[in-house]
């Protein structure tokens, strides 16, 4: 389905109250995740709009209106409709500047992914990069994506310019992660280094889910092994589920595909708010009534 149609049926769920929507049908857990919240423009997010600390906590208020912020445990193990767990992705250091201050004095939990090879800013993204380039006016904006194999061409383009990336320090550093973790907030692992999935044979994957649980694990000794799939979990393949199941190395893996239920036991979709530039309302009302549309083609599962 396009945008185009989405965006109708956003704007025909917006006509209906939240609670009439869910109804009492079964749905997935209710699981949103954004990335980062900051009163000022990152030179290295263009993909989406990052919110300021005043439009998250209003965000935060509406989803409350309508669920109990739990635990991923506590979710996981007894899931009800009027449940929700937030996770934020990437360990940009405003998790811990600005978003788990806002989320201590409301009592919200909450899991943040991390990717290994970013902490203490020892390396940055691809994608950030590339954003940097853009902004910088080195490379158009909507031109060549770059993957994770082709960084090296950026760092080159960076040099030719004379732009340090490491002047840029976007992520959290080892004290500050530890910080959260006492706090009580829960680490999950987020891949080493964020490459695209869909890119590496299933040896690389499992290896990638492998290694990034071994240094949660080493860390912070969390109480869920949680692994979300870095950009998306669309198109890995059933065995490396299978594989990852037996391992017992994760408990949940989690995709951004939205509310959906997935035909893997441990593979959670989780709700990408920062996504289209949407009014949360328009999401939430949109992510339960998409749900109801699809559920009467019965195509509602994230199939492997
Ligand atoms: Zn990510």
């Amino acid at each position: 389905m396009n945008e185009a149609v989405k965006n109708s049926i956003a704007q025909i769920a917006l006509m209906f109250p939240f609670s009439m929507l869910r109804g009492n049908r079964r749905y997935p857990p209710f699981l949103p995740f954004y990335h980062v919240v900051g009163n000022e423009k990152l030179p290295y997010i263009n993909s989406y709009r990052v919110r300021t600390a005043a439009e998250f906590e209003k965000e935060l208020d509406y989803f409350l209106r309508f669920f109990e912020p739990v635990s991923l445990k506590n979710i996981l193990e007894k899931h009800d409709n009027r449940k929700m767990h937030l996770s934020f992705d990437d360990g940009l250091v405003e998790c811990y500047s600005i978003i788990a201050p806002i989320l201590k004095r409301k009592g919200i939990p909450a899991t943040f992914f991390v990717s290994p090879g970013f902490v203490d800013n020892k390396k940055m993204f691809h994608r950030f990069k590339r954003s940097i380039l853009e902004n910088e006016g080195v490379l158009d904006k909507g031109g060549k994506k770059y993957f994770f194999y082709e960084e090296g061409e950026l760092d080159q383009l960076a040099a030719k310019h004379g732009i340090d990336f490491a002047q840029y320090k976007p992520y959290m550093n080892m004290e500050q992660l530890h910080s959260l973790h006492s706090d009580g907030f829960l680490i999950g692992g987020h891949s080493m280094a964020h490459p695209e999935m869909w890119k590496l044979n299933e040896e690389e994957q499992f290896s990638q889910v492998e290694n990034t649980m071994q240094w949660v694990e080493e860390h912070f000794h969390p109480g869920v092994k949680a692994f979300a799939f870095p950009f998306t979990d669309d198109g890995l393949p059933q065995s490396l589920f299978a594989r990852l199941k037996k391992s017992g190395i994760v408990d949940a893996t989690f995709g951004t595909a939205g509310l959906k239920p997935d035909s893997e036991s441990i593979n959670y979709q989780r709700v990408p708010v920062e996504l289209r530039n949407w009014r949360v309302q328009k999401t939430l009302h949109f992510e339960y009534f998409y749900y109801f549309v699809r559920s009467l083609t019965g195509k509602n599962e994230v199939k492997h």
